[in-house]
């Protein structure tokens, strides 16, 4: 049998492994020049590499555990000691812990309420869910304006989503908002750094898991030969790629949704994979690099959450042992914003929030802007925002072949949707559904 893979980020390189060693001839074909997609390393100072897209792991992502450690990969703890930086009112405080300084009972009150609304979701169908209709009609905006009567929680609460899902509160619905956090572990597991979904990163960078398992699956990879059509028949199917025409018995499609949907298909899609409600989640990630992470001398954890922005929040990102690195999140409509400005005045904007934020500390010494809102090979980070009839309307299609076309991706995966572990798991999904019919 023949497979052609359709994208070389953690989900089709995954299949494509699978696939090889389960003896089917396999060719990856991916759109830029590098493998990898939503995970990317920039080398910020000579020899200290940091993740320009997806980073942090936690135990209970045990199918990233396993890649890592059959590909010799290491992680490293996220650092988290020290006080908390945060500016959400007037001016700026600092804490020990990392819960704000807001009404503790309106916050408390509101994650509640996200734990129930989480609890009451069907995972492994949203769609199913008992009164899904009615969740997935509503926007998370909406939601919080009925039920968030305190001013505190209204300004936390899209805060928390900016830096849970790069989502801006109206892009979504609410069946998406509690099936992405229930398929992450519920809302206390993703949030947390010690014993959550930030706990590690990948030492060196995430992006070396593809860099390996492509370097393995050697010239099966061809880079920069984006697919454009998809066209079956009796005998199989026909995919145009900028290199040309090539042939398979079957064809994996490990897309994000708005680019799968791209893509022209012959015969056309019986339904469509995303909607004008489909946005791509937006995020801009920045590097502040230090020579040293001078804020831990002072005490702070490096970690911040801002209500003005551009800035949601920053982490202290420093590869063990090298140049100090504060991560800087810019999300939701903010990073459009963000986005749109030139790298000058990004980096002014940057720069005045950081000296606002850590008055002890002199300016970077270099800046590293990588924005996802306009990445043409990507649309959607960290994933895509199912927005308001989405699941109902596409939930149910999300993972059914067409014909000889599968489906793989983060956004294909119920466990773990949106990250690097629900890419892998997707992988391993369609892999086996191929291998299956071989039999
Ligand atoms: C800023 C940011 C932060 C994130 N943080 C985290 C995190 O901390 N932890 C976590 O677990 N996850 C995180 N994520 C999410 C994680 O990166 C993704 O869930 C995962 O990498 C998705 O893998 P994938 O294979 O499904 O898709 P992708 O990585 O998007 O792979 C799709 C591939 O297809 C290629 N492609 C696109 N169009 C075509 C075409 N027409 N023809 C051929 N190839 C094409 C793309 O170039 C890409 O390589 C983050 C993402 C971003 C961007």
């Amino acid at each position: 049998m023949s497979v052609i893979v359709v994208g070389g980020g953690l989900a089709g390189l995954t299949a494509a492994t699978e696939l090889v060693s389960a003896g089917v001839e396999v060719t990856v074909l991916e759109a830029r020049d590098r493998v990898g997609g939503r995970t990317h390393g920039i080398e910020v100072a000579p020899g200290n590499w940091v993740d320009a897209g997806a980073a942090y792991l936690g135990e209970r992502h045990t199918s990233l555990l396993a890649l890592l450690a059959r590909t010799g990969l290491k992680t490293t703890p996220t650092t988290m000691a020290g006080a908390s930086t945060f500016a959400l009112n007037d001016g700026r405080d600092t804490s020990p812990g990392r819960f704000p300084p807001l009404n503790a009972v309106a916050l408390g009150g509101m994650f509640d309420l996200l734990d129930e609304l989480v609890a009451s979701v069907r995972v492994d169908a949203p769609w199913l869910t008992p009164n899904a209709a009615e969740l997935d009609a509503m926007t998370a905006a909406q939601w919080a304006r009925h039920n968030l009567p305190h001013p505190d929680a209204q300004l936390f609460f899209p805060l928390f989503l900016g830096e849970m899902m790069a989502a801006d509160p109206a892009d979504i619905s609410v069946l998406h908002m509690a099936f992405y956090l229930r398929s992450g572990g519920g809302v206390s597991y993703l949030n947390a750094f010690e014993g959550g979904a930030q706990e590690e990163r990948v030492a060196g960078g995430a992006h070396q898991v593809c860099e390996v398992l492509a370097a393995a699956l050697g010239d099966r990879v061809r880079l920069s030969d984006p697919v454009r059509a998809i066209h079956q028949d009796a005998d199989g199917v026909t995919v145009y790629a900028a290199s040309g025409e090539l042939r398979a018995d079957r064809v994996i499609v490990a897309l994000p949704p708005l680019l799968a949907d791209g893509l022209e298909y012959h015969p056309a899609l019986p339904a469509p994979r995303a909607s004008a409600q489909t946005a791509p989640g937006c995020a801009v990630k920045l590097h502040l690099v230090y020579p040293r992470p001078l804020w831990r001398e002072h005490g702070l954890s490096g970690w911040s959450v801002s209500a003005d922005g551009p800035l949601l929040s920053t982490v202290d990102d420093s590869p063990e042992g090298g140049v100090g690195v504060l991560t800087g999140f810019v999300t939701g409509s903010e990073a459009r914003r963000f986005g749109a400005l030139t790298y000058a005045e990004q980096r002014a904007a940057a720069f005045a929030q950081a000296r606002q934020l850590f008055p002890q500390l002199p300016d970077p010494v270099s800046f590293f802007v990588t924005d996802w809102v306009t990445a043409e090979y990507s649309r959607g980070c960290y994933a895509a925002l199912f927005g308001p009839g989405d699941w109902m309307r596409h939930g149910p299609h999300l993972t059914e072949p067409h014909q000889r076309v599968h489906w793989a991706g983060t956004e294909t995966s119920t466990e773990f949707f949106g990250l690097m572990e629900g890419a892998i798991r997707s992988g391993h999904r369609v892999a086996a559904e191929i291998t299956a019919e071989q039999h």
